[in-house]
Order: C-alpha cells, then sequence, then structure tokens
C-alpha cells in the first residue's frame, strides 16, 4: 500500500513537471488534505501551516462551518452571473460594509482584480468629471499589487515588472517619505495606492502619521486614498482593515487573499460618493461574487465577528514575543522582528539563506512562505491555537539552531 501510494505520489510528481507550467519552485510533495492548522501530504506527513496558503485560509483547512456552507450552498445555487441578484451575495455585501464601515462593495475574483476596480474608478471617477487628463496613481517602491498588467503598473518592484513593459501610468515614491509624495503630486494624480502594511516587501508597517499624511494630501489634491488591504485585511491585523488602527479612512479599499477563507473572491469597497463613477455597463466580471464564493466569504466574516476577530491580538503577541526570543537567541541570523498581528516577520540577516531557512523548515513539517527576500513570513489562520503557535516556533527554533551549527555559503 505505502509503495504503491509512493510510486504513485512519485510517478503524479512527474507529471506536474511534464504538464504544469514551471512559473513557482514547488517542494517535491503533494498536499491531499488539511485539517485546522495541519495539512498533510500523500505519505501521511503532517505540516503545521503557518503560512495559511499566504495570509487565505482564515478559518484553517476543513473548518466545519465553512465546509457546511459551501456544500450547501453547491447544492442550492451555485453561478447565476451578474446579471441577477444572489442572495449570498446581497447578504455579503451588507455584512461586509457593516464591519468595515462602507457603503458599497463591487466583488471580483482576486486580489489583483481588486486592485484593477480600483484603479478603474479613479481613472473613471477624473475623466466623468471632464478630467480625463488626470488618471496618474502615485505608488511606492517596494509595493506589490498583483500581476495584472493594470496592478503591475502600480506594482513597486522590478523583480515583478522585468520584461512586461511598457508599464505606464504609475509614479513610484519611496514608501513612508511623504516628502517625495508631495514632489510627486500634481494636477495630473488621480490617486495614491497605499498597502497600510507592505506584505510581499517583507512585511513593513507604514511610519506612524504616514496614512495621516497621504490622506492630507490626497484631499488637498482632490486626489483619491486608495488602500491596498488585500493581505491586512478582514480581520489579519486584529481589525477589519489595517487601516483603522491609524484612524485614517482610505476613500475606496481592495480587499481579497482572507475574505473566502479559501475560496477565491475579493471586493473593492468605497463609500457613496462614489457610488456612481462605474455605472452599469462600465466595469463587471463573469464569476465575481457568485453564490458560491459569496457564501464562503459570508461565513468567514460571521465566524470573524463571533470572537475570532478579538482572539488576534493575544494571538499576534504570543506569535511576535517568540519570535523575538529566537532574534536574541540567534542574532547571528535574526536582523530583526516585525508585523502587525498575524502577519509577521523574522528578516533574517543579509547572507543567510533564507530559501535553504524554508527549506529546513519544511523537513521538520512547518509550511512557511518568504516576503521581502530574505524575511520568513508568518501568516497563520486566524484559528491558530496558542499550543500550535509554540510548537511552531520550537520548530522554527530547531531549524535556526540547525542553521547556526552548519553555516552555508
Ligand atoms: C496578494 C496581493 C495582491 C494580489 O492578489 P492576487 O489574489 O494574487 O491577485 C495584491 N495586493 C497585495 C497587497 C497582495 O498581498
Amino acid at each position: 500500500m505505502a509503495q504503491a501510494s509512493m510510486a504513485q505520489n512519485a510517478s503524479l510528481l512527474d507529471v506536474a513537471r511534464a504538464h504544469l507550467y514551471q512559473n513557482y519552485r514547488k517542494p517535491d510533495f503533494m498536499l491531499v488534505e488539511g485539517r485546522g492548522n495541519y495539512v498533510y501530504d500523500t505519505d501521511g506527513r503532517r505540516y503545521l501551516d503557518l503560512c495559511g496558503g499566504i495570509a487565505v485560509n482564515t478559518l484553517g483547512h476543513a473548518h466545519p462551518r465553512l465546509v457546511a456552507a459551501i456544500s450547501e450552498q453547491a447544492g442550492r445555487l451555485m453561478h447565476v452571473s451578474n446579471y441577477f441578484y444572489n442572495e449570498p451575495n446581497v447578504r455579503l455585501a451588507e455584512r461586509l460594509t457593516r464591519v468595515t464601515g462602507y457603503d458599497r462593495a463591487l466583488f471580483c475574483n482576486s486580489g489583483t482584480e481588486a486592485i484593477e476596480a480600483l484603479l478603474k474608478l479613479a481613472r473613471r471617477y477624473f475623466s466623468s468629471r471632464g478630467n480625463a487628463e488626470r488618471y496618474r496613481i502615485i505608488a511606492f517602491k517596494n509595493s506589490f499589487h498583483g500581476r495584472t498588467m493594470g496592478s503591475l503598473a502600480v506594482t513597486g518592484q522590478e523583480g515583478y515588472r522585468e520584461g512586461f513593459g511598457p508599464l505606464t501610468g504609475a509614479t513610484h515614491v519611496p514608501y513612508g517619505d511623504l516628502d517625495a509624495v508631495k514632489a510627486a503630486m500634481g494636477q495630473d494624480v488621480a490617486g495614491i495606492l497605499v498597502e497600510p502594511i507592505q506584505g510581499e516587501g517583507g512585511v513593513i508597517p507604514a511610519p506612524e502619521g504616514f496614512l495621516r499624511g497621504l490622506r492630507d494630501l490626497c484631499d488637498a489634491q482632490g486626489a483619491l486614498l486608495l488602500a491596498d488591504e488585500v493581505q491586512t485585511g478582514v480581520g489579519r491585523t486584529g481589525r477589519w482593515l489595517a487601516f483603522e488602527h491609524s484612524g485614517v479612512r482610505a476613500d475606496a479599499v481592495a480587499v481579497a487573499k482572507g475574505l473566502g477563507g479559501g475560496f477565491p473572491i475579493g471586493a473593492m469597497l468605497c463609500g457613496e460618493r462614489l457610488a456612481d463613477v462605474l455605472p452599469p455597463g462600465s466595469h463587471g466580471t463573469t464569476f465575481g461574487g457568485n453564490a458560491l464564493a459569496s457564501a464562503a466569504a459570508l461565513t468567514v466574516l460571521e465566524v470573524l465577528e463571533e470572537g475570532l476577530l478579538q482572539e488576534v491580538p493575544a494571538k499576534a503577541n504570543l506569535l511576535q514575543t517568540g519570535l523575538k526570543s529566537l532574534q536574541t537567541r540567534y542574532p547571528k541570523l535574526v536582523e530583526t522582528v516585525r508585523g502587525q498581528g498575524l502577519l509577521q516577520v523574522l528578516m533574517l540577516q543579509q547572507g543567510v539563506d533564507a530559501r535553504a531557512v524554508l527549506e529546513a523548515a519544511l523537513k521538520v513539517g512547518l509550511l512557511l512562505t518568504l516576503a521581502g527576500g530574505r524575511g520568513i513570513r508568518f501568516t497563520p489562520a486566524l484559528t491558530i491555537a496558542n499550543g500550535e503557535l509554540e510548537e511552531g516556533l520550537q520548530l522554527l527554533d530547531q531549524v535556526l539552531n540547525a542553521v547556526t551549527s552548519c553555516p552555508t555559503s
């Protein structure tokens, strides 16, 4: 049995290498099952999941409420297109706008599409007022906003952009530098797009006062403040939106990753002032906000509101304290620890092979991802238990200890 399954597994990996487009680097195993915060591969090996599908699996794996909601909705009504209302979508719009304090939600299927909606909203806002030359977006160096042409044009990292030009319409200035934003401002600027914490860029929180400063600059120029909360939103930092920590409100917000708890769905949220900017026919999507995706997202929001959201700060504190003690134990390996809520990073020192650390973590049964080149990023499900975080910290301690005792290049 075990032999047969291993052989099957090996041949399936061969099939993967032969037929999957090789735009990812993936380790040599196949995950087949997940329960809570553990996933299992074809050989029955268990992994503690502290990456949560990159801040997506808000409720962990196979959460009974989410499984029930999706199963039930799949048997009732999955998709009718956006030519018709569907009930879960309307309930989701109501709930998502209530918890975030916005008025309207436009649904899509991913983070990059939510960003596209923000960009189209900003351009159309001005063009519909007879000001079509006002289209430029100020965005930030080291940002990540997605992979489609529009969202890539605002992404501020050369690694993602290379070879895909021309990518136009955006100006990139250093994150946290209000003077640079001021200098880049002009009558052609439609909006400023900002992540409250740069996620892919290395989990870099906006400096104190930065978001407030952007808000003031936008108000002075009549430009729109656009928040990319694709990674930080839906409870990740302990609030519905990470912007809430600053007391600043963006004019429109993109959310996605954690919204569906693993089911693809994204949304653009805005206030009533922008409700007429995209009239019928101007923007849309076939799948966005379908009944199945909406039922999933609705359940995620319900479970968060029933108490899970409140538990984030204590869990975050345990995680960050643990990571800081690893920094103290391994000062030659760890440069710093930072983040907010359950979005944390352990930045390795320059010269430490982050990919090797990640691979060593896999070997001891720990799933993590990188951010910012040499950051070990933690984005566990919000259902993560204290004991599971402690187990993860212990495993990482083991990994760092092994790295210390056999220094590599
Ligand atoms: C992941 C991410 C995106 C893109 O989302 P996709 O669902 O991968 O298209 C955009 N912005 C931020 C901040 C992200 O973390």
